[in-house]
């Protein structure tokens, strides 16, 4: 199964930053390749990015003293940096793990890294899983999923997540769209104006159309009996399609009831 990101590094790094950072990127859906792909002495980190190449996306490389004493010689780098200006995007991620004056003597002894965008490990996984997360999403070509919608309250103007029902500021009621009370109005105005009319144009108009238009508008619609259960259904679903239409349009509404 193809994986978004191969991640190389030195035993050592285990338990300090791969662990933590493995838990982050599993929050964040981004799937890895890890068991495998530990470094031992005097083996071809350029093999290992190949192998990873073949089943993932990106190779994260840790970069710390641990890996750097397996004796990593820089032409392998070289040859990882080459692979990837030849793909012509960017496969390599850099994790620089260590305090300021190792970073720094990573990045003297290996000076490529300076035109490449590395991460520096400060111990927050959340921060490199996010950053690692942007440039997976990017290359799918999808969009980091939106972060929770924010509102303020109408009342007070405390600021709210969507979806919470009650006001931390003014304790209010928070209603997402129209209330069930709003949703009944709505049914039982409908169907009022609608038995006004099914009851003018079955018995009312029949009685006046012949004097106004000089013919006859047929009794109870000419059904008889039906006209009644006909009329009841047309009232009925009448009164729910205005309530689902108004439903519909109101539903963006986000107000505070006290
Ligand atoms: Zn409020």
């Amino acid at each position: 199964m193809r994986k978004d990101v191969f991640i190389c590094h030195a035993g050592e790094d285990k338990t300090p930053v791969i662990r933590p950072l493995a838990c982050c990127l599993e929050d964040r859906g981004i799937s890895y390749w890890l068991d495998e792909a530990e470094i031992s002495l005097g083996e071809s980190i350029t093999e290992k990015v190949n192998e990873g190449l073949k089943i993932s996306d990106f190779v994260v490389v840790v970069l710390s003293r641990a890996f750097m004493s397996k004796h990593w010689p820089k032409r392998e780098l070289w040859s990882v940096l080459n692979l990837e200006a030849k793909s012509g995007k960017v496969i390599l991620l850099p994790i620089l793990v260590g305090t300021q004056s190792e970073v720094d003597g990573l990045v003297n002894e290996f000076p490529l890294l300076n035109d490449k965008l590395f991460l520096l490990w400060n111990g927050d996984a959340n921060r490199v899983a996010n950053a690692i997360q942007t440039t997976v999403y990017k290359s799918r070509g999808t969009q980091q999923p939106k972060a929770v919608d924010m509102h303020s309250c109408g009342h007070c103007q405390t600021p709210f997540q969507h979806g919470v029902h009650v006001c931390l500021g003014c304790q209010g009621r928070i209603i997402y769209g129209l209330t069930a009370q709003e949703k009944l109005n709505t049914r039982q105005g409908t169907a009022a104006v609608l038995f006004l009319i099914v009851w003018l144009s079955m018995v009312q108009l029949p009685l006046y159309t012949m004097s106004w238009f000089g013919f006859q508008f047929p009794m109870m619609w000419g059904l008889g009996f039906w006209s009644v259960p006909l009329g009841a259904i047309l009232i009925f679903s009448g009164a729910f399609f205005a309530e689902f239409q108004n439903t519909k349009k109101k539903a963006h509404l986000i107000r505070t009831l006290r």
